[in-house]
């Protein structure tokens, strides 16, 4: 039996869309197959508090970085010897839902395993469904064989038009660049996955690096960022790119480098989201109000709030909010 597990989601908004679900396929008939494929792919996101050179991909021990820290209108940063390093997240599909989720659907759900499993969520999908999304959380490349992930692929787009899927596994089993979009974890990566024959790459990186390098391009690949990521759940993986296809179709879709921002559980993105959160309900202000005079630069009402929720607050957490909300005295 291949080693999958499918689903149609209706409940994860991502994925839903406009025909209220979507074909979602695992790595992994379980929860240990799934953690040994992300192993055997030596996925780097497995191991978080890592500070790495994005170009290089070199990693650099903690104790040599100068940290400084994140505030309202910057994000956190890490240098050593001038050069500005990003610190690797843990990956949010292992540790996180799409991992969560797989509990025991092998035992409950035996008829969701295998092709046969496939082909059932296919048939029990929306008539007007349009995509199925793969290695939701494993890696496909570590976990089958090439003939394998052929038939899957086959399966797939004998119903439903494409087929998103990553896989980091693909420097030890370039086959896969055929099916999947190139993981990578550094911009020397990105080009020797395309000299490698990747259709299509992707990368994570911190928003302010993403604002840098969108519309560039790197060995003729344009580099744009992921729409979910930028369109308040506007666009996702269930509607993304219009007629020609989803972005991270790689069959479909050509020449690109997708970026993602660190959206894992201790990723800036989160940290500050919560730290806004908490200010703002100390502050006795919405989030939305708290947004909003940020966006604005409104002086007076940002001091207003950081002294308000400063003063709700005791010890190290009074200097956390002064100098996330920028209150230097
Ligand atoms: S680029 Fe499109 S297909 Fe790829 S993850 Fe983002 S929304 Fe999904």
């Amino acid at each position: 039996m291949i080693k999958i597990m499918t689903n149609v989601t209706t409940h994860t908004s991502k994925l839903i869309g406009k025909y209220g679900a979507m074909v979602q396929w695992r790595a992994g008939t379980n929860q240990t197959e799934i953690k040994q494929s992300c192993i055997d792919a030596k996925c780097q996101f497995l191991e978080g508090e890592q500070y790495m050179d994005h170009d290089t991909g070199e990693i650099v021990p903690k104790e040599w970085i100068t940290i400084s820290e994140g505030t309202i209108t910057k994000d956190p940063e890490y240098m050593h010897n001038g050069r500005r390093l990003i610190k690797v997240d843990k990956c949010f599909s292992l540790f996180g839902t799409p991992m969560l989720s797989a509990f025991e659907i092998d035992k409950k759900f035996p008829e969701r395993l295998g092709i046969a499993g496939l082909q059932k969520a296919i048939d029990d999908a929306p008539r007007n469904s349009d995509r199925a999304r793969g290695a939701l959380v494993g890696n496909a490349s570590t976990i089958m064989t090439e003939k394998e992930m052929d038939q899957v692929d086959r399966t797939i787009r004998g119903t439903l038009k494409y087929h998103i899927l990553y896989d980091h596994a693909w420097k030890d089993n370039p086959w896969i660049l055929k099916y999947a979009v190139a993981s990578c974890n550094s911009l020397r990566d990105v080009r020797t996955a395309i000299n490698r024959g990747a259709t299509q790459c992707s990368i994570v990186l911190p928003q302010s690096m993403i604002n840098l390098y969108k519309g560039k391009k790197i060995n003729g690949f344009k580099m744009l960022q992921c729409p979910e990521n930028t369109t308040n759940g506007r666009i996702t993986c269930s509607n993304c790119g219009g007629n020609k296809g989803p972005l991270c179709d790689a069959q479909e879709r050509h020449d690109m480098v997708i970026m993602f921002n660190q959206h894992g559980g201790r990723s800036w993105k989160r940290q500050r989201k919560t730290l806004m959160t908490n200010i703002a309900k100390k502050a006795g202000v919405s989030l939305e109000e708290m947004e909003r005079v940020i966006k604005e630069n409104d002086h007076i009402a940002i001091v207003d709030i950081g002294r308000r929720a400063a003063s709700k607050v005791k010890g190290r957490t009074i200097k956390k909010y002064k100098a996330f909300m920028e209150l230097y005295e």
